[in-house]
């Protein structure tokens, strides 16, 4: 699955290479791993830096996480201006959005990575990268305790801390199971790059298996049964890429095997890609259909096995059992463990992921911020504030609201609660006073704050929570860092919205999510996309359109070339199915 546009401002923050150093980049791929080398070279003889040894004069600035998130944030951080560490357990940005082309060969995994000491080499000031996991934040006493996870045979600290004035949180998530029994022992996930590489060895190995003598049909059969739970945008994406697969190169392959191979994919609602246009999930359905794949909607899995899965079909509440050789769970996202003990620190035990406000810091503790699929916006209901609003409105103390009075502060309503223009827009309304005409059709001059609560009442029902994307972590870290950029310019001159509970102005403005559509690969050279404006195109142009974005949202010129050079090596050789 995948996106649109994939985000305007991490594709600038990704792009921005001098002609001269794309020659050079382009010069490494020929002579593979040059770049790592020559990085490792640029840091051999510089002094080994303890994290807490300096005593920092700038303010220190922890991220955890080298995600979409924490790499955008640091694409964009003015990092002289602080003392910047970032933490996580992968040295390497993996783009995600390609991670079901790796599990079947289409793109190989290194093509899609790029280490992260590239990215932040790039940056003005200096920024410490630690190859370790966070274990603990501490927000009482501002410090991370991580862990390094090395080979047993090295030397060195393997547990240490950090302090931090400012913590970025940019951790990610992990697969959520909703506790089924058997799904972590028996099932595969797609989430991580190890994953792909995992998924990529697993399916060669139920080929190979397949094909061994002295096996019956049946437990061939078991074997080339492939299921994947969740008919979400990667449960889909993985789905058709298997079938490409198998249709493209497996078949002339494994002739022997190539009428017993099936593909599943059971999705608890009634259709797949249900968070998309219903146009999309009809052509999916259908095409999955003619392609064969089996498409099993309204059923639980109740328990996955390693010989069998057992679902419960909702509408007969029965409950049956399905052999399978390799199954991929795709359900959802849940909360790292150490994001969880955090929350319970902070008195979010009973939310499912860190919650922040507009600005991205976690409610309940000073300088954290949260960004990307760990944490979640809880946006301001303007019911809340509706008669801070009518007062701080009513200039003149009348206790009715005119027209002129209600546009004075209607752009700060607008950016401190979007979902008023949200709801003009549903509504097709142009004017916010429209608001007024549509309690009662009359042309009000002036309203009362009951009748100003009853126009407003309406608006709240607009909030939506972000969906846990690429393009929404992105956003968020580039927004962060300008915040950070900003910040002492901001004091004194602040930027943001005013505020209605007291005097004055908000330091910046909120956190804005803008739309760039999303993708769904269908395989056969085949894509639907949901485009913004309501506009929706499928087919396969739109698997054209899904190349050109994804290449041109590649973090690197490297990787960029690297991709395309795998896709053209995929239409002219096939795909490799070596198992390594
Ligand atoms: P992540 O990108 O997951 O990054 C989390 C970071 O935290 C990683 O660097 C990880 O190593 C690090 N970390 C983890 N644990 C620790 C720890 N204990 N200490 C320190 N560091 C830690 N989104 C789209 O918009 N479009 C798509 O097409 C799309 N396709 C996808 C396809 C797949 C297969 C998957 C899995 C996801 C896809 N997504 C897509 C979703 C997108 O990848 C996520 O929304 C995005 O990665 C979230 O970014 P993040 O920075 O919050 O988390």
């Amino acid at each position: 699955m995948t996106i649109l546009s994939f985000f305007t401002r991490a594709s600038r923050a990704f792009n921005g290479h001098p002609a001269a150093s794309k020659l050079l980049v382009l010069c490494t791929i020929s002579s593979g791993g040059l770049l790592a080398y020559a990085e490792s070279q640029s840091n051999v003889g510089s002094p080994i830096v303890d994290p807490n040894q300096n005593e920092p004069r700038k303010k220190r600035v922890v991220v955890l996480g080298t995600g979409w998130a924490g790499t955008s944030f640091l694409k964009y951080l003015d990092a002289s201006a602080y003392d910047v560490q970032v933490v996580s357990p992968r040295n390497y940005f993996a783009f995600t959005p390609l991670l079901p082309s790796v599990t079947c060969g289409t793109v190989e995994a290194r093509s899609i990575v790029e280490p992260i000491r590239n990215i932040i080499k790039k940056r003005n000031g200096e920024i410490k990268f630690w190859e370790a996991e966070c274990v603990k934040i501490d927000a009482a006493n501002k410090n991370v305790s991580l862990r390094a996870n090395f080979d047993k045979n090295l030397v060195g600290n393997k547990e240490f801390s950090l302090e931090y004035d400012y913590l970025v949180i940019a951790l990610g998530a992990q697969v959520n199971t909703f506790n089924t029994p058997g799904v972590k022992e028996n099932c595969h996930f797609l989430k991580a790059m190890e994953d792909a590489q995992k998924i990529r060895m697993s399916v060669i190995d139920c080929f190979e298996m397949a094909v061994l003598p002295g096996l019956s049909e049946e437990e061939r059969r078991r074997n080339l049964h492939f299921v994947i739970v969740g008919g979400g945008p990667t449960g889909v994406e993985f789905a058709a890429e298997l079938h490409d697969y198998f249709q493209e190169d497996l078949v002339k392959l494994y002739p022997m095997v190539k009428d017993l191979v099936k593909i599943t994919v059971i999705q608890s609602g009634d259709h797949i890609l249900n968070m998309f246009d219903d146009r999309i999930s009809t052509f999916a359905e259908k095409k999955f259909t003619r392609d064969g794949i089996d498409v099993q909607t309204g059923c639980r899995v109740v328990s996955v096995s390693d010989k069998e899965i057992t679902m419960k079909v909702k509408s007969k509440g029965e409950v049956c059992s399905i052999p399978h050789g390799l199954v991929v769970w795709s359900t959802g996202v849940g909360t790292r463990p150490v994001v969880r003990d955090f929350m319970q620190q902070i008195g979010q035990a009973d939310k499912r992921v860190l919650v922040t406000d507009e600005w991205l810091r976690v409610k309940g503790c000073e300088d954290v911020y949260a960004i990307g699929d760990c944490a979640s916006i809880s946006q301001r209901k303007i019911m809340e504030d509706i008669f801070t609003i009518f007062k701080a409105a009513d200039k003149d103390n009348s206790g009715t609201l005119t027209v002129d009075e209600f546009r004075d502060v209607v752009d700060d309503i607008i950016i401190r609660y979007p979902q008023v223009e949200l709801y003009l827009k549903s509504r097709h309304l142009q004017d916010v006073t429209d608001l007024w005409k549509d309690l009662d059709g009359s042309d009000k001059k002036e309203v009362t704050v009951e009748e100003f609560k009853l126009a407003l009442s309406q608006v709240d029902s607009q909030m939506k929570s972000l969906p846990a994307t690429a393009q929404v972590a992105a956003q968020q870290g580039t927004y962060l860092s300008s915040c950070f950029n900003r910040r002492e310019h901001c004091k004194e001159h602040p930027e943001g919205p005013r505020r209605f509970k007291s005097s004055g102005q908000h330091e910046f403005l909120p956190f804005r999510y803008k739309h760039f559509g999303q993708f769904a690969p269908l395989g056969g050279e085949q894509a639907a996309a949901e485009l913004p404006g309501d506009w929706v195109s499928m087919g396969h142009s739109t698997q054209w359109l899904w190349y050109s974005v994804y290449a041109s949202k590649q973090v690197s010129w490297r990787t960029r070339v690297l991709v395309v050079s795998d896709w053209t090596r995929r239409f002219i050789f096939g795909r490799d199915s070596s198992r390594i």
